[in-house]
């Protein structure tokens, strides 16, 4: 077990800076996931500390070792890829022997146990004579996991390992990850573009695009106080509604709306903030429809009601602006209907227009201020 450290960490191919000024801190024992979407960066991380890009600039640390020149055999860390990259001819016990057999001196009877062990650990005991072509999708997921497991890491290192598994297998093996890792107690670095398996199963996000780091959080704090534009949009399903606005008095006012804040918080505003250009952000499912117009309604046309089960999304125009609404299923108006959407202001989220980055943010909702803007 062990922290992962990255100090000014940067990755060029040719000319091109793929990953840019990582600076950040795994704690020993975490579970970290990259999250972004594709291109940001989050495989060439990984790949980096697993030995399998060089490092352009910077130092990677596992423990207190700077790992840059250290063979990848030697890192201490495992790897479970998205493919899995089994041995087609070869016994699930060989599979998950084989890497110890072939990069250690272990003895035999070792390498034996730990192979019955994690194949225990991951109910595949019964199918270590098969060939993983014999195999479902989900057991085959597990013997890369357990080859990893074997190798007793300090570190694990997973590059989309669910991503192959249809939806409500891979629900079953987030949550199998994440028992094996509470057993086990490794450092877990974890790759993916599903927001949703990063905000279930990590300790805590990295959030890239670009190859920068946007912000580095607790689920909470992710989806509570995103740090900047591009986060408060990547995060969240539907994704945040934005409208610009500037501060007038306590309104907060924009095209076709005007939203009362206490006079407290736009006072607060003020305190936190010069710029006169603001976006004014709210989650779906922080909204209602009142009965009545309010200070704290905003006025809309009906434009489409979707149900989801549940509950239904209402798409409706502000202005010239649509916006996205999450409701209860009983919750059905008419497509034209003039509604009142309410929110609490401690639901407000604010940003600057021209940096993106969040310039409000109310008690109890830390961000972290090491963030990049999106501009
Ligand atoms: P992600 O895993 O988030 O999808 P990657 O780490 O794969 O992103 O890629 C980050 C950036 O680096 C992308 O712009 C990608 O095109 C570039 N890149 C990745 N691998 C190579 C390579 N071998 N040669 C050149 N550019 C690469």
């Amino acid at each position: 077990m062990s922290r992962v450290t990255f100090d000014d960490v940067i990755k060029k191919y040719d000319d091109v800076l793929a990953v840019k000024d990582i600076n950040l801190e795994i704690e020993d024992g975490e579970f970290v996931s990259l999250l972004g979407p594709s291109g940001s960066g989050k495989s060439t991380v990984l790949r980096m500390i697993a030995g399998l890009e060089d490092i352009s600039g910077g130092t990677i640390s596992i423990g207190d070792r700077v790992i840059n020149d250290i063979h990848p055999r030697d890192r201490g860390i495992a790897m479970v890829f998205q493919n899995y990259a089994l041995y087609p001819h070869m016994t699930v016990r060989d599979n998950l022997a084989y890497g110890l057999k072939l990069t250690t001196d272990i003895e035999e009877d070792v390498i034996d146990r730990r192979v019955e062990e994690a194949a225990e650990m991951l109910g595949i005991e019964d199918h270590l004579d098969k060939k993983p072509g014999n195999l479902s999708g989900g057991q085959q997921q597990r013997v890369a996991t357990g080859r990893a497991i074997v190798r007793e890491p300090e570190v694990f290192l997973m590059d989309e390992p669910l991503s192959n598994l249809d939806a409500k297998l891979k629900m079953h093996m987030r949550t199998e990850l994440q028992r094996i890792h509470d057993e086990l107690g490794t450092t877990t670095v974890y790759v993916t573009h599903d927001q949703e398996e990063a905000m279930t199963m990590s300790d805590r996000i990295v959030i890239l695009a670009d190859g920068h780091i946007q912000q580095v959080g607790t689920p909470e704090e992710i989806y509570n106080s995103p740090a900047n534009l591009f986060v408060a949009d990547f995060i969240g399903s539907p994704a945040m509604n934005f409208f610009d606005a500037t501060l007038d008095g306590s309104f907060l006012t924009g095209d076709g709306f005007e939203y009362g804040l206490s006079r407290t918080r736009a006072d607060e505003v003020r305190g936190s903030t010069t710029t006169a250009n603001l976006v004014l952000g709210i989650r779906p499912e922080d909204a209602h429809i009142a009965d009545t117009p309010s200070e704290n309604t905003i006025e809309a046309t009906v434009d489409v009601v979707e149900p989801v089960g549940s509950d239904n999304y209402i798409y409706a125009n502000v202005g010239s602006q649509e916006v996205t609404i999450r409701v209860p299923a009983s919750v059905k108006p008419t497509v034209g209907d003039i509604i009142y959407i309410e929110f609490n202001e401690n639901d407000v989220h604010l940003f600057d227009a021209d940096t993106g980055v969040n310039v409000f943010t109310i008690e109890g909702r830390a961000v972290d201020r090491t963030v990049e803007s999106t501009s």
